[in-house]
Parts: structure tokens; sequence; C-alpha cells
């Protein structure tokens, strides 16, 4: 079978490997379908010095594929079923895990694709309680987008930040892949939604997704164009993911009590905050990373429900480095996503 691993900084080797042995009794062997690109993948590509790892490792983090074969005590899952795998190699038995916490597992053996062999190949086994069904009526190439992008905005936008309906949210480069995730869910529950781009096209594409209102933070300082836009209370949530570029402005777009959930940095991990600031306008500020599995039942759900994820490119798996280099240029409106 294929295996795509990466052999050293910003080199992909596509290459046969020997085939999985058949699954444990409790694993599953899934065929991988797609795999769906997201910033953590540039993180791996561009080489992590203080990740701990080793190279060659096959790349890949968010997957949705078919079940070829069962172990003998699987329960729930079928040869043929279409599914979605967890992101990361929790331990299923601390007590976040056994309170469906699962991003915050006490004993996580790492991420997919970034600590530990991913899903960039034809064949994986998988322990049985990290894969999830996916509704009928949602392609696989969708739900390649649910277990990291989907249901990271999901976890940022529902269990942390408490998004309402009715509410005004700023939502930080709407041409991401969990930008346009964001400005979808957010839409889909009756949110007024402003969103930032760095393009007029990528604008008039936020704009077509449901963004009400959209900032070209090249010609504005979109702090400004907040305050104008609500009478200058200032926006209910800020969803961050840029980091350094933004975070000052976005604590200044936020209204009185106003939530900052983050997942990100793109732009560098390094901002300074006014405590003064902080306190006396009450924000609450949340960091967010990846997503319970039951986040990704939600975010199928959704998909199934008609919220689908904004497809930008589809790639081969021999593509899978353009794919990156594409995500890496920001020209990017949605998910990349490499088929096989
Ligand atoms: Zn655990």
């Amino acid at each position: 079978m294929r295996a795509l691993t990466l052999v050293a900084d910003r080199t992909l080797q596509l290459a046969e490997a020997p085939e999985p042995s058949a699954p444990g009794r409790d694993e599953v062997q899934i065929r991988v379908r797609a795999v769906a690109l997201n910033h953590i993948d540039l993180w791996g590509f561009r080489g992590m010095a203080f990740a701990k790892r080793r190279l060659p490792l096959v790349v890949g983090a968010e997957a949705a594929g078919e079940i070829a074969v069962v172990g003998s005590e699987v329960t729930g899952l079928a040869a043929g079923d279409h599914v979605v795998m967890y992101g990361a190699l929790t331990c299923g038995t601390c007590r976040a895990c056994r309170e469906g916490r699962d991003n915050l597992c006490e004993n996580v053996g790492g991420v997919m694709g970034f600590h530990v062999d991913g899903f960039a190949r034809d064949r994986v086994n998988l322990p049985a309680r990290l894969v999830m069904a996916v509704p009928a009526g949602v392609a696989l190439r969708d739900a390649a987008c649910a277990p990291i992008a989907f249901s990271t905005v999901q976890h940022m936008l529902f269990d942390n930040a408490r998004l309402e309906p009715g509410e005004t949210i700023l939502v930080h480069a709407g041409g991401s892949g969990i930008g346009t995730a964001a400005i979808q869910m957010a839409k889909d529950i009756g949110c007024t939604v402003i969103t930032t781009v760095g393009d007029d096209d990528k604008g008039l594409k936020a704009k077509a997704l449901g963004a009400d209102y959209v900032i070209n933070y090249r010609n504005e300082r979109f702090e400004h164009v907040v305050r104008k836009l609500t009478a200058k209370k200032g926006v209910d949530v800020v969803f961050e993911h840029v980091g350094a570029d933004t975070f000052n402005g976005s604590l200044l777009s936020l209204k009185r009590g106003g939530r900052l959930v983050t997942c990100g940095a793109t732009s560098g991990p390094a901002a300074s905050l006014n405590l003064m600031q902080l306190f006396q306008q009450q924000y609450r500020i949340f960091g967010s990373f990846g997503a319970s599995m039951r986040n990704i039942r939600d975010a199928l759900a959704k998909m199934q429900a008609g919220v689908r994820p904004v497809i930008d490119t589809e790639v081969e798996l021999g593509d899978f480095g353009r794919g990156l280099e594409r995500l890496e240029s920001r020209q990017v409106f949605g998910k990349v996503v490499v088929t096989f």
C-alpha cells in the first residue's frame, strides 16, 4: 500500500509500505479516502524543533474513510461503513477521557500526522473507540473536514465562547478553513457575522457564504470598523486564530464582558495584554485546542443538516505537498482536501 511520509523538513516521500496486520480485537482497519489539511500539517511540514517526534512520519491529521475489517470484539461498526477518525491518540481511561473531554486527555499519545503516524496512507488500524460513523448523505470528502476543522470550531463557539443566537461575532480570516466554518456555524444559529479577509475576492466569497460585513484588513483597521458597525459597543465574541497581528485589536473589538476564543497564532505567538483593560472590561479569554468526540458528532450532524464545508481545492495523495504550499500561500478560500 502507499504511505506518504515526511522524511525531513519540507520533504515528503510517497512510497510503498507494508500492509497493516489484521486489526486487534478492539480495532478496526480503515481504507482511508480523504485527508483534509490544517495549519498543524503546515507546522509539521516546516519542522518544529521542540515537538517530540521521529522521522520518517506518515502525515495527515484529519481524515475520513471506509471500514475494511473489524476486530472480533468491535460492535456498532461494520465493513463498508463510512467513518471519520479522531486526530489524537487519547488513552480512553483517564478522567478527562471518561468525562468526554477528549482533548484534555492526561495521557495523550500524540497528534496523528504530527507526533505519531497519521492518515495519509491507504490503510490504517485504529482502536474502534476513536472512530465514528458518518451520517447518511454526507460525502467522505466533506466528512474529512469534521474531526479537526469543523469540530474545533464547534468546540470554540459553543463549548468555550457559548455563542448564542442573535449575538454579534467577529471571525478573523474568513477565508481560512476554520474561518469559513465559523461563518457558517454562526449564521446557522442566527448571529450577525463580521469577518476579516486579505483581499476583495475573498470578501465577495465570504459575503456569499453569509457574512453580514466584510473588512479587508489590508485597507482598514478592523477594530475601527468593528466599533463603527456596532455603534461603538463592540462584538459579543471574537473568533481568533491569527495571533500577534490581531490580538490587541481583537480585544478592542469586544464589548464589555465579551468573550475571545482562540485556537491559533498563524502570525506569531507573542502578544501583550493590558491587564487593566482585561479586568475593567471583564473580558473572558478562552484557549481552545482540538475537540471532543461529541464535538465531531455534532459537526457531522450539522453537515448532514446542510452546513457543508467549503472546499477550496481537492488534490491527489501525490500532490499533498502542493496542497500544503497552497495553504501556506494563504491563497485559499476554505479547505484543501487530499482524496485517494
Ligand atoms: Zn485520556
